[in-house]
């Protein structure tokens, strides 16, 4: 199947999104907990040793850390959004992702998505 990404704006991550992670980035306090794996009862601590202020433009860097919409954008409507470290944001996301193309792939069957039970990585 071929994959075309949308564009930033097209994902609605253009404008106000990268503005709250900005925000977001300046106030985590140090060991706070990492949103995804809050989700599931489990503590993941997110350090400051990851975020830093590039001297060229005044921005928070922190390429491992996202701002994480919940429930998804795929569901639409209003999203929280925290932040969770890139690698637990990315996974959620494919393993919905996942679910919903198994589920539009036995479509008609009355399909409900699957979600792996698989977390251990
Ligand atoms: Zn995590």
């Amino acid at each position: 199947m071929a994959r075309t990404r949308r564009s930033t704006r097209e994902r609605g991550l253009a404008g106000q999104h990268p503005a709250d992670r900005q925000v977001a980035l300046r106030d985590m306090p140090e060991g706070a907990p990492c949103f995804r794996c809050e989700l599931r009862g489990v503590y993941h601590p997110m350090t400051r040793a990851v975020i830093s202020k590039s001297q060229a433009t005044g921005r928070w860097v922190a390429p491992l850390l996202e701002l994480d919409d919940y429930p998804g954008r795929v569901f639409g409507g209003p999203q929280v959004k925290r932040l969770s470290w890139k690698r637990c944001n990315r996974q959620a996301g494919a393993r919905l992702g996942n679910a919903i193309r198994a589920a539009r792939a036995s479509a008609g069957a009355g399909a409900q998505p699957r979600l792996s039970r698989y977390d251990r990585w």
